[in-house]
C-alpha cells in the first residue's frame, strides 16, 4: 500500500487544521499467538486431520475438508490477537513498545494528549491532567485533540477560522448520551461556523444490533433497520452522528463514508475481530489540532 493510503486526510477544514486518521498502515504491531499450550494441542490435532484426508478420496470428503480448514482457521484464531499493523491502542493487550514506535511515527505526534476513553460523555479541555473523557477540545496549537476508535465513530470538528478543535469518541454509548452536543457547547463561535469530519466508522449495513438498542434510535430518520431475521437490526451509527451535527445547527459536516468492518484490511474493527474469533485488536486514531 502506498504511503499516500496510510492516512484518511479530512479536506473540508481550514489550512492550519492539521487532521487525519490513522489506517493500519506503516506500523510494527503483530499478531499476537494464543499461549504455547494451547498451540501444542492444535499441532497434533492438525496432524490427525492430515492423516484421515490421506486415506479417504471421496470428493465427499473435500467438503469436509473445507470445513475443516474453516474451522481451524476459526480455531486458530482463538485467543489470538490482531494488533497487526499500526495498533495506536495501548490498552488493548499489544506489546507496549510496538505500540509507543506506532504513536512515534503519527505526524504531531509530541502534541496529543491520549484520553483514557470510557465511553461516557465528558469532554476535556485542553491541556488537562484529568484524561478520563471520550472527547477533547483546544484552543492551543501545542496541544492537539485525539480520539481512538475500531467501529465507534470519530468525529473531528473545528471553526471555519481554524482557532478550535474537537475530536469526539461517539459509540453508540456517546451518541445516546450526547457527547457531540457537549463537545460542540466548549466552542466560543456558533455552530454555524462550525465544520464536522465524521471518520472510518462500522456502516449501516455491517452493524447488527439487538431490539432495545435499535429502539434507543428510533427517532432517526433511516439510521434503523429491520433485518428478516426477527429482533435483528442494523444500525447506522456515522448517520446518527451526521443527524445529530446537523441538529445541532452545523451546516457543513462530511462523512468518511469508510467501514471498519468492510475494509478490515485498513481499519482495526472490533466486530470484524470477534467474527473472526480474534480475543483482541488494535485501534485506529482521529487527530485534529491548529498549526
Ligand atoms: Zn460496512
Amino acid at each position: 500500500m502506498s504511503s499516500a493510503e496510510r492516512f484518511i486526510i479530512p479536506e473540508c477544514f481550514p489550512d492550519n487544521v492539521v487532521a487525519y486518521t490513522t489506517t493500519r498502515c506503516g506500523g510494527v504491531s503483530k499478531k499476537a499467538l494464543a499461549d504455547s499450550s494451547v498451540q501444542v494441542g492444535r499441532a497434533i490435532q492438525g496432524k490427525a486431520i492430515q492423516g484421515k484426508s490421506a486415506q479417504d478420496k471421496t470428493a465427499q470428503d473435500k467438503t469436509t475438508q473445507d470445513k475443516t480448514t474453516q474451522a481451524k482457521t476459526a480455531q486458530e484464531n482463538s485467543g489470538a490477537k490482531d494488533y497487526l499493523g499500526l495498533n495506536i491502542g495501548a490498552h488493548v493487550g499489544d506489546d507496549i513498545i510496538s505500540v509507543r514506535e506506532n504513536r512515534a511515527r503519527l505526524p504531531h505526534s509530541e502534541k496529543i494528549t491520549w484520553l483514557e476513553q470510557v465511553h461516557g460523555n465528558t469532554v476535556a479541555t485542553l491541556p488537562t491532567l484529568s484524561v478520563e473523557a471520550d472527547a477533547s477540545f483546544s484552543s492551543r496549537p501545542e496541544h492537539f485533540c485525539a480520539v481512538m476508535t475500531a467501529d465507534c465513530v470519530p468525529v473531528l470538528i473545528s471553526d471555519n477560522r481554524g482557532k478550535e478543535v474537537a475530536a469526539i469518541h461517539a459509540g453508540w454509548k456517546g451518541l445516546e448520551a450526547t457527547i457531540i452536543a457537549n463537545a460542540v457547547t466548549h466552542f466560543s463561535t456558533d455552530p454555524s461556523q462550525l465544520i464536522a469530519w465524521v471518520g472510518p466508522a462500522i456502516c449501516g449495513q455491517c452493524y447488527e444490533v439487538n431490539e432495545a438498542l435499535a429502539n434507543k434510535f428510533s427517532y432517526y430518520k433511516n439510521c434503523v433497520t429491520p433485518k428478516k431475521q426477527a429482533g435483528k437490526y442494523l444500525l447506522d451509527l456515522p448517520q446518527i452522528a451526521n443527524q445529530q451535527l446537523t441538529h445541532l445547527g452545523i451546516k457543513h459536516v462530511e462523512l468518511s463514508h469508510y467501514c471498519t468492518y468492510c475494509r478490515s484490511d485498513l481499519f482495526y474493527s472490533h466486530r470484524k475481530a470477534t467474527h473472526s474469533n480474534y480475543e483482541a485488536t488494535g485501534r485506529i486514531v482521529s487527530v485534529i489540532g491548529l498549526r
